[in-house]
């Protein structure tokens, strides 16, 4: 059997890499979403175990330390980590697993597995950017501002992934996804190997 692919979603606070992603997990099923986790409270309507686990500090520190991170970082002010155990398991069988990580993460995955497929969801204009993550209401002013300021910071180190895609609308954000995903499974390797199974 094959075995799954990892794809990284980086993008800027704000971006919809949420509404996004659920989109690409409901149009794909077999699709592996990892579930991260955070010493970040969480947001309302947000379930543990679902769309993070939330940890204490000293918890997350035990996981660190019991390596059972496949890579982990801070982001203003918070912990957050991939759990290995479960993106390892996809993997073999044979699911594509997806990570909505940070940069800094995305680049300690890139170090240990470099055939992950890196991809960055931008926003239209960063004036759009603002305007949403003020929108959605979730953080403080002095939180956005650190978050607008991380998202450019990220951007500028975005420009060695794999792919770009702009986030102008949802439609176009999953059809661009879809199509990365399906291409990457049309590389030589993956199609000589399966063409030799039979
Ligand atoms: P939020 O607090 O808005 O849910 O997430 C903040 C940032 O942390 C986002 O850029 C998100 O992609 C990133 N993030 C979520 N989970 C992880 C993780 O497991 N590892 C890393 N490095 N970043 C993560």
């Amino acid at each position: 059997m094959r075995k799954g692919k990892t794809f990284i979603i980086c993008g800027p606070s704000g971006v919809g890499k949420g509404t996004v992603v659920a989109r690409l997990l409901a149009s794909n099923p077999t699709l592996y979403f990892s579930v991260s986790a955070t010493t970040r409270p969480p947001r309302a309507g947000e379930v543990d175990g679902v769309h993070y686990h939330f940890l204490t500090k000293e918890k997350f520190r035990e996981w660190i330390d019991a390596d059972e991170f496949l890579e982990y970082a801070q982001f203003v002010g918070n912990f957050y980590g991939t759990p290995r155990r479960y993106v390892d398991r996809a993997m073999d069988q044979g699911r594509d697993v997806l990570l909505d990580i940070e940069i800094q993460g995305a680049e300690q995955v890139h170090a240990k597995r470099p055939e992950a497929v890196r991809i960055y969801v931008a926003p239209p204009s960063w004036a759009e950017l603002e305007r949403r993550l003020i929108g959605r209401g979730t953080e403080d002013m002095e939180k956005i501002r650190s978050r607008l300021e991380r998202g450019r910071q990220e951007f500028a180190v975005a420009k060695d992934f794999d792919y770009f895609v702009i986030n102008d609308t949802v439609n176009r954000a999953v059809d661009d996804l879809l199509a990365i995903m399906r291409s990457e499974h049309c590389r030589p390797d993956e199609r000589i190997a399966e063409i030799n199974r039979h």
